[in-house]
């Protein structure tokens, strides 16, 4: 008989659980990048000096003047798109770049009193110029001081993951106690998974470093074996070691070594895992052209607060403290990376990243793994959290593949909790339920959380359903601290689970 253990709760992450981090929402990207082609930017009134010239100078000297750099990301084609209509949202605008270069297909312009004609070519450029510029506001919103986050925005994130990284450790000790064996699911498979549906790495960056202060200062269990904790990314991503100097090939922890590592014949130590997924892709990552392997970075060093884990930027100041390890990419620069499969030399415009779009899409795939994993952990949950991610209600793919990945779970028994955020309701009762959800879809003024929680109660059961209108990262917090029994009830609630965590696994 397979084994039928699959992490009971799934976090759904998205971008309103990032927001307080100062991350942008897809809405607020297509708005900076329409003030960038406007030559506004009011929006770094408050940022750091030199921050705000790296960023001009990116958008104003680099991608115009730079010879190479403006042949492939091509601003200018950009700014002659979205001039011919500035109330294109995200979603049309990546839809029609791809449709126009799946039909390959250029695009004829006009705008300040004339026309111009873009080939294929072009649009191409442009297509990767947008998406470079998502990854550098991104990488720029989270910024304070260059290279580093903001230590006050972060710490409930860090503070999270190291509860979080807790729960693991103690479920460890239950489960052992209770005699599960360390080589099966029913073990060392977290009682969580995580899918992210934002591109940032910030979460994974704050579990990484708590697991790794866990690791280094290990729980004993039973032979006087260390426990030590990893992620598993649903697919194979190969990188380069963190704080090392060498770049030989480093590959992140999966399932299949929880298996070999907890092998009773051979013991040495015992691990377990989480699922973590990016299903759009994450910042940093990359298709190598040459030998089409998935390979990301994390970074050089264990630094909790650096943006290293953003990978390479074409920029340095957007940047500053990233160090190429290789010869071959500091000869290259400009955002290079190389490939530890095959030596060749990537760039940010290898970034796989699934953007919102209706035309067609290119399979890529370790994506469309990741993907399957995501349907079979939704599938097998039994408890699902919306936190801060809305179904997008312009992707009627998205609703339709999360009803399929669920149809075959009982709905009677699936339970569903929904973190949003509004500003009227904040101070209010923890948790809405039943009729109180009713209400607040009748009386409140905030259509899109109402229209999240409208989409969410379409698929899920209402008496199943909880929300809450605090946000991230109030849910979880109790006089500026993260506290541990709030991540339980968030995490694992009585009312869902009757015998609270420990979770027991039948
Ligand atoms: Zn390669």
């Amino acid at each position: 008989m397979p084994e039928k253990y699959w992490p009971e709760t799934v976090i759904l992450w998205g971008a309103g659980a990032t927001k307080p981090l100062g991350l942008y929402a897809t809405k607020e990207l297509i708005q900076l990048v329409i003030k960038i082609n406007d030559n506004d930017f009011s929006f770094l009134e408050n940022k750091n000096e030199e921050l705000k010239n790296a960023f001009k100078k990116l958008v104003t000297v680099d991608l115009i003047k730079d010879n190479k750099l403006s042949k492939i990301y091509d601003l200018k084609a950009l700014e002659i798109i979205i001039n011919t209509n500035p109330k294109l949202n995200m979603h049309e605008l990546f839809t029609m770049l791809d449709q126009l270069i799946d039909n390959d297909m250029g695009f004829n312009a006009f705008c300040k009193g004339k026309t111009e004609f873009l080939r294929v070519e072009r649009i191409k450029g442009a297509k990767r110029c947008l998406i470079l510029l998502i990854e550098e506001l991104e990488r720029l919103s989270v910024q304070k001081e260059p290279g580093y986050m903001d230590s006050v925005n972060v710490e409930p994130y860090y503070q999270l993951s190291k509860i979080l990284t807790e729960l693991m450790k103690e479920e460890a000790k239950y489960f052992e106690e209770r005699g599960y064996k360390r080589d099966t699911r029913r073990f060392y498979l977290y009682s969580y998974a995580i899918i992210s549906f934002n591109w940032d790495p910030i979460l994974l960056w704050n579990l990484f470093n708590a697991h790794k202060e866990q690791n280094d200062n290990p729980m004993y269990l039973e032979g006087g074996l260390k426990l030590r904790l990893f992620d598993d990314f649903g697919t194979k991503i190969a990188s380069t070691e963190i704080d090392s100097d060498e770049s030989e090939i480093w590959y992140t922890a999966d399932e299949s070594q929880c298996k070999r590592v907890n092998d009773y014949k051979y013991p040495s130590r015992i691990i377990r895992v989480g699922k973590i997924l990016f299903p759009h892709g994450i910042f940093g990552s990359r298709i190598c052209p040459e030998c089409g392997k998935y390979i990301t970075t994390f970074g050089g060093r264990w630094d909790r607060l650096s943006t290293e884990v953003f990978g390479p930027s074409v920029s340095k100041g957007l940047q500053s403290n990233w160090q190429y390890k290789t010869k071959r990419e500091s000869k290259y620069k400009r955002g290079a990376l190389e490939c530890p499969y095959c030596g060749q030399i990537t760039y940010p415009y290898d970034m796989p990243l699934i953007m919102q779009t209706l035309a067609k899409k290119r399979s890529i795939s370790p994506l469309e793994e990741i993907k399957t994993e995501m349907g079979l952990l939704m599938k097998n949950a039994k408890h699902i959290i919306f936190a801060g991610y809305s179904l997008p209600l312009d992707d009627i793919m998205v609703k339709t593949f999360f009803m399929s990945s669920i149809a075959g779970n009982d709905r009677n028994k699936l339970k569903c909790t929904v973190i949003n955020y509004d500003e009227d309701y904040k101070d209010g009762e923890n948790w809405l339920r039943g009729e109180s959800i009713g209400k607040y879809i009748k009386e409140s003024t905030n259509k899109s959380v109402v229209e999240c929680i409208e989409n969410v109660c379409d698929i899920f059961n209402l008496q199943n359903v909880r929300v809450s209108l605090k946000g991230m990262p109030d849910v979880f917090m109790k006089n500026g601290k993260c506290e541990k029994e709030k991540v339980i009830d968030l995490l694992y609630p009585k009312e869902y689970f009757r015998e609270g965590f420990p979770l027991i696994r039948e």
